[in-house]
């Protein structure tokens, strides 16, 4: 791979950095308006939801906490099966805390929900979740996200912190990736 010219590896833009950037500012708002002067502690999935932690708490001009965590998804291939095993678990102890857990997307939603029932028998105040992307299978988990930035085709995406075999995670923008890539 050409690693100077990893944009170019994009073959269709779905969303710039400006419009990613805007979104994040919208959802900031909403949270903002809805945890006003009580207490957020922040869960980042790592790793992807790195670079949506990141934009999507300075977005807010208020106090708030992080925290991550590190989960692997067994699967038959490409697709969660919802077997799920905590690599980097959180520092925080959640009790009494509200709690937004932060995603860049949710697929089957089969990691999330287990995580959300995993977060909610800590006796957390209160679960929600924040994601930038959802994909159309994730409706039918009974998991619902407070806070999703757009509802995208059944594609695969890589950029801002989504990754094709651990690359592309640093993009700005998001799309998907050229047929070249995979060959
Ligand atoms: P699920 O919701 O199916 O349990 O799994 C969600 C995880 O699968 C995401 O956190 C992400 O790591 C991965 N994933 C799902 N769809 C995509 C996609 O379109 N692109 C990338 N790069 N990862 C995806
Ligand atoms: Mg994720
Ligand atoms: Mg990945």
């Amino acid at each position: 791979m050409d690693t100077a010219h990893v944009e170019s590896d994009l073959v269709n833009v779905l969303f710039t950095e400006e419009q990613i950037q805007g979104r994040l500012r919208e959802m900031a708002a909403e949270i903002e308006a809805d945890y006003a002067g009580g207490d957020l502690l922040m869960v980042g999935v790592l790793r992807g939801a790195v670079m949506v932690m990141a934009d999507l708490a300075r977005g807010l001009g208020r106090h708030v906490e992080m925290d991550w965590m590190a989960v692997s998804s067994y699967g038959s291939g490409t697709k969660s099966s919802g077997v799920v095993r905590i690599l980097k678990d959180l520092d925080t102890d959640i009790s009494g805390r509200h709690v937004l857990v932060v995603d860049e997307i949710i697929d089957t939603g089969l990691t999330l929900s287990w995580l959300i029932s995993n977060l909610s028998s800590r006796n957390p105040a209160s679960v929600e979740i924040a994601t930038l992307l959802r994909k159309p299978e994730a409706l039918a988990m009974p998991v619902e996200p407070k806070y999703v930035g757009w509802d995208i085709p059944n594609e695969f995406v890589v950029g801002y912190g989504l990754d094709y075999q651990e690359r592309y995670r640093n993009l700005r923008d998001i799309g998907t990736l050229a047929p070249h890539v995979y060959s």
